[in-house]
């Protein structure tokens, strides 16, 4: 059985797409810490991320700065944080936060709840600003 991540890079779940290339895929995380909050997954599914090779961590990590960079600037933040934690899906993934502080990286905190109007500015200004 393929894992949601899975299903959503092969279209079968919607998902608010922020970037993809062969390897990679991009998307807002659904129950956002603040506008912006994009998971980062690698198309092959594998549960942990450390099990991920060392090429595969660093492009990814390389696909991740750019989405960093498009979400710093089109939500201008003090700094994009990342996050790697998988506790709830077994796919791995990086989360991207928009932090204006520490606090905004804790994840207990409550999450944004979002029009999926706002979902789709928020997916396309990120996208938008993407080097082309
Ligand atoms: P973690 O596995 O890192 O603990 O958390 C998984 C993250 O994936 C959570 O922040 C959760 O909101 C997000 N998430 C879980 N299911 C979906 C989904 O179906 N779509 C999207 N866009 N995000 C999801």
């Amino acid at each position: 059985m393929a894992s949601i991540f899975s299903r959503i890079v092969a279209g079968e779940i919607p998902s608010y797409k922020v970037a993809e290339d062969d390897k990679f895929f991009a998307f807002l995380d659904i129950n956002p810490l603040a506008k912006g909050h994009t998971l980062v997954i690698p198309k092959r599914e594998v549960d942990y991320f450390f099990d991920l090779t060392d090429e595969e961590i660093g492009a990814m990590q390389i696909f991740a700065k750019k989405v960093a960079t498009a979400i710093k600037e089109a939500f201008p933040c003090v700094k994009v944080g990342q996050a790697v934690l998988g506790l709830e899906v077994p796919h791995a993934h990086i989360h991207l936060v928009p932090m204006q502080s520490e606090k905004d990286m804790l994840f207990t905190n409550p999450k944004l709840k979002l029009t999926a109007e706002e979902f789709a500015e928020i997916a396309q200004k990120i996208n938008s600003s993407l080097p082309q």
